[in-house]
């Protein structure tokens, strides 16, 4: 197998490899998966629509919410706080 071919494979391999995930606080509370209490999440970011934002009267809020991702379920919980890293 060539040069190429084995750092395409490496590529999937490392791709397929799910993340371990950190603990997070928010409100100082630790964040645990709603569906199956699982503790470790991946944080992102995600951009929230502006019209729906004015509809639910949250324009005081930042235009992004933090998003934590069960490392478990796939469980997506949404936050307009920033989590904290525990
Ligand atoms: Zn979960």
């Amino acid at each position: 197998m060539g040069r190429f071919f084995r750092a395409v494979k490496a590529g999937f391999e490392s791709m397929g490899e799910a993340p371990v995930g950190d603990r997070f606080v928010v409100a100082g509370k630790a964040v645990s998966c709603a569906h199956c209490a699982h503790v470790r999440v991946v944080e992102g970011r995600a951009l929230l629509n502006t019209a729906g934002m004015s509809f639910l009267n949250l324009d005081w809020a930042n235009r992004s919410a933090a998003t934590l991702t069960c490392t478990a379920c796939g469980r997506i919980e949404w936050f307009l706080a920033d989590p904290e890293e525990a």
